[in-house]
Formats: structure tokens, C-alpha cells, sequence
């Protein structure tokens, strides 16, 4: 079979590979389609996400959906050919993160296309691959593979708005409208937002943003706008930073009013950021962490199936495998592209 394989910063060689085989309680799903994420590109171009460095030949990709191809011995909630979205982390179960709900912090996570444990967990761009049962939710043939791949970054958003609390009545101010920032942004409006704000650096992002429901679209150079929000201790209710930015968390502490809440779900630098930090204290601001997500996989997956979220908006391109090169390069320039899919035949 064949993957797309990582060797060095911008160089990813399809590489023939082994396919892999299923033991008991597995799946070999035949990967369709699959979405280049935010940490695939700092991956591909710096050689590191956040503070996960690259060190061995890597398979990127944790975006996918595709078709069940292979049963392991006693697995039998799924069938040959069924379509199914493929969750990237597979939790122990037993650890004391695990046993708390928060699956996402499990010691023992294995999470595909993350550089975050050594050796790394390969990621999915590749034509086959072999994952747990409970990480393969079905969804109707009707929903073309590239949409149930979104299942990843809606799950994403779902959990990070679940860490807003209630968003009924709020303003709410959107940091980054890249892919995630405006699926957070199309989570937030149905999650009752009354008005939301909308800040980037690129007019096309904020262009796809004000079509998914931003009531106010402010270029990122606009610093006279941004200032104001800054006045009489704050403008918004709830701020979401997902640009990942110093200088985004930086205009989030800022914008947020007292007793406001700032969400954190960009990925900022590894190390230190300089930030107003002493702006927490003196604006009693409740500054929460938003990290992948838990059981909203599932319900992500159910939203798309069924229609209630559409993010078809966000999909801008789709290249095939053996074009993986380009497809980041494009992927990368955000004033032509929002989400872009690598496509398997
Ligand atoms: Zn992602
Ligand atoms: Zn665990």
C-alpha cells in the first residue's frame, strides 16, 4: 500500500509500504479521505507541533474517514464496506484521567499523526489502517468521505464550546477564523451566541467567516477597532483564541470583559508567550485550556451525518495522495485555501 511519509521538513515521499493486518478486536479501514489540519502543517514545515518535535520518518494525518476493509477476530459491531469516520485517539480506559472523564489527558493515549510520544504514533495518510473498534463510528453512505472526516475539528470545537459554559445571550469575540476558528464559530452560533465577533489577518478568511455567522469581521491590522474592545475593562463575554498566537491571547485578555472568560484552543509556540498575564488577576478573568476533545467524536460524527452542521463552506480543495506535497503547500497559504483534503482512491 501506499503512505505518505514525512522525511524531512517539506519533503513527504509516497512511500509502498506493508499493509497492516488486523488482530483481535481491530479494524483495517481503507482510508478515503482525509483533512490537513493546523499541527500536520507545523509539523510538515517547521518539523514540530507546539512542543512535539518530529524525530523519525512520520506519517502525518489524524483527519480521516474511509471504509471498513478487514474484521479482527471478534469484532462484530461493524461490517465489510461500511463507511466510517475514524477517531485519531484511542484512551486506555483504566488511568486516572481516564477514570475521571478526561480522556483526553490519558497517560497512555495513542493519538494517530502525533509526534507527541516516541516512537510516534503514525498518523493516517495512508491507503490502510489499523485501528481499535471503538474508534470507527459509522455513518450513512449518503456522507461523502472528506465530510465525515470533519468529524475531527467539530469535535474539537464541540469540547472547546463545552468549556465556555452556557454561551446563551453572549458576545463573543473569535480569535483565528482559520478551519477550526470557523467551525468554533458555526458551534457557538448554534450554541446561542447572540453576537459574535470575528478577528483575522486574512479578508478571505474573514470573508468564510462572515458566511458561517460572524456579525462583525475586523481585519487583524485594524487596531483602532481591536483598542476599543480594551475599553471600560472589557468588551466580551466569552473570547475563543484560536489563532495560537501570542499576540491573539495577547488581544483575548485584552477584549474580554471582567469576570469574562478567555478559551484557549490555538496551540501556541512551545516555551513562553508575553502576554498582559497580570490582566487575569486584575479582570477576575477565568482563562481555560481546551485541549482535543472526549466523547464528542461520536456526536460530531452524528451532527455531520445528519445534516445539522454543514461545513462544506470550509472545504476548499482536495488533491489526490501521490499530490500530498502540494496540497500542504497549498493548504498553507491562507489566502487561497480553508480545508484541504487529500483524496485516496
Ligand atoms: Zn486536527
Ligand atoms: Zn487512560
Amino acid at each position: 500500500m501506499l503512505a505518505a511519509v514525512l522525511h524531512e521538513p517539506k519533503l513527504i515521499r509516497i512511500d509502498k509500504v506493508d499493509a497492516p493486518e488486523p488482530a483481535a478486536g481491530q479494524i483495517r479501514v481503507r482510508v478515503r479521505a482525509g483533512g490537513i489540519c493546523g499541527s500536520d502543517l507545523s509539523y510538515y514545515f517547521k518539523g514540530k507541533s507546539g512542543d512535539f518535535a518530529v524525530r523519525e520518518p512520520f506519517v502525518l494525518g489524524h483527519e480521516v474517514a474511509g471504509e471498513v476493509d478487514a474484521l479482527g477476530e471478534g469484532v462484530t459491531g461493524l461490517a465489510a464496506g461500511q463507511r466510517v469516520a475514524v477517531n485519531p485517539g484511542l484512551a486506555c480506559g483504566t488511568c486516572r484521567f481516564c477514570a475521571k472523564g478526561m480522556a483526553n489527558h490519558c497517560l497512555n493515549m495513542r493519538f494517530m499523526g502525533s509526534a507527541s510520544t516516541f516512537p510516534h504514533t503514525q498518523g493516517m495518510f495512508r491507503q490502510y489502517i489499523v485501528v481499535a473498534e471503538r474508534q470507527c463510528v459509522p455513518v450513512p453512505d449518503g456522507v461523502d468521505f472528506a465530510q465525515a472526516s470533519m468529524a475531527e475539528p467539530l469535535a474539537v470545537a464541540l469540547h472547546a464550546v463545552r468549556q465556555a459554559g452556557s454561551l446563551v445571550g453572549a458576545q463573543v469575540l473569535l480569535i483565528g477564523c482559520g478551519p477550526i476558528g470557523c467551525i468554533l464559530l458555526a458551534v457557538a452560533r448554534r450554541a446561542g451566541a447572540h453576537r459574535v465577533a470575528a478577528v483575522d489577518l486574512s479578508d478571505k478568511a474573514l470573508q468564510i467567516a462572515a458566511s458561517l455567522g460572524a456579525d462583525e469581521p475586523v481585519s487583524a491590522v485594524d487596531g483602532a477597532t481591536i483598542n476599543k474592545w480594551a475599553e471600560q475593562r472589557g468588551r466580551f463575554d466569552v473570547v475563543i483564541e484560536a489563532s495560537g498566537s501570542p499576540a491573539g491571547l495577547d488581544t483575548a485578555l485584552r477584549s474580554v470583559r471582567a469576570g469574562g472568560t478567555v478559551i484557549q484552543v490555538g496551540n501556541l509556540p512551545a516555551g513562553q508567550s508575553p502576554v498582559a498575564a497580570n490582566l487575569v488577576m486584575a479582570k477576575e478573568i477565568r482563562y481555560q485550556g481546551s485541549f482535543r476533545f472526549t466523547d464528542e467524536y461520536a456526536v460530531a460524527a452524528a451532527e455531520i451525518a445528519s445534516g445539522k452542521v454543514d461545513l462544506r463552506p470550509l472545504m476548499t480543495h482536495a488533491f489526490a495522495l501521490e499530490e500530498a506535497n502540494h496540497a500542504f503547500e497549498v493548504a498553507q497559504d491562507r489566502l487561497q485555501s480553508m480545508k484541504v483534503h487529500l483524496q485516496f482512491d
